[in-house]
């Protein structure tokens, strides 16, 4: 049976480096990468979605619906691991259709907890890649897309930082427990620097495996 799981965590809880430190067993899949993949495939669904990019500021529900289940279906693979979908409530019937669409069942919901001061320090160390938007700590090249165009952080982003770590922290209190209803094991982890990605890589290995027995 095809598990979903799902990863919350605010930013800079290092989502991306935990994931990668999680190696090729499980697929990973970010609404944010699906959308520029579709983009640069040039597909409908593709263009359907960045006529959205200019007029509203959400995309439609049903078309990140499609965009999920397909990135789903073209991996096949036995445990998918969502990148903070669903945010909002309203996004949560959405995923029950991709869960059925998909055959599949909810497993695991890993909440990686950061405090804003933490967050905020790492952050202040960070580059941000102007290609995809990844906080590294590298200066030299993008850990995900490879690009060299690495900016430093200005005030503007603080102030945008922690407005969306404030809008993760609420969206987040209101969609989990929900989840939790709908049969989504609560996993929550603290993305401390003592808690290196490896470290939390390992941990949800293990309740990944707890959530197939
Ligand atoms: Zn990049």
């Amino acid at each position: 049976m095809r598990q979903v799981n799902i990863l919350y965590g605010p930013p800079a809880s290092g989502k991306t480096s935990i994931m990668g430190a999680m190696g090729g067993e499980l697929s990973y899949v970010s609404v944010g990468d699906e959308f520029r993949r579709e983009l640069r495939d040039g597909t409908a669904l593709g263009s359907r979605l960045n006529a959205y990019l200019s007029t509203v500021r959400e995309y439609p529900a049903c078309l990140i619906g499609k965009l999920v289940t397909r990135a789903i279906e073209r991996d096949n693979p036995e445990a998918v691991m969502l990148d903070g979908f669903p945010k909002y409530e309203r996004e949560v019937p959405i995923l029950g259709r991709i869960i059925s669409d998909t055959e599949a069942q909810p497993g695991i919901m890993v909440e990686l907890c950061l405090s804003l001061n933490d967050a905020f320090e790492r952050t202040r160390q960070r580059f941000i890649c102007s290609e995809c938007g990844i906080q590294q700590i590298t200066a030299t090249q993008c850990v995900k897309c490879g690009s060299d165009n690495l900016l430093k952080r200005d005030d503007d982003d603080d102030i945008f930082f922690k407005r969306r770590y404030n809008d993760y922290i609420e969206a987040s209190n209101v969609v989990i427990p929900v989840l939790k209803e709908m049969g989504f094991r609560h996993v929550p982890l603290e993305s401390t620097p003592e808690n290196s990605p490896e470290v939390l890589a390992a941990q949800i290995k293990s309740e990944l495996e707890r959530a197939k027995a």
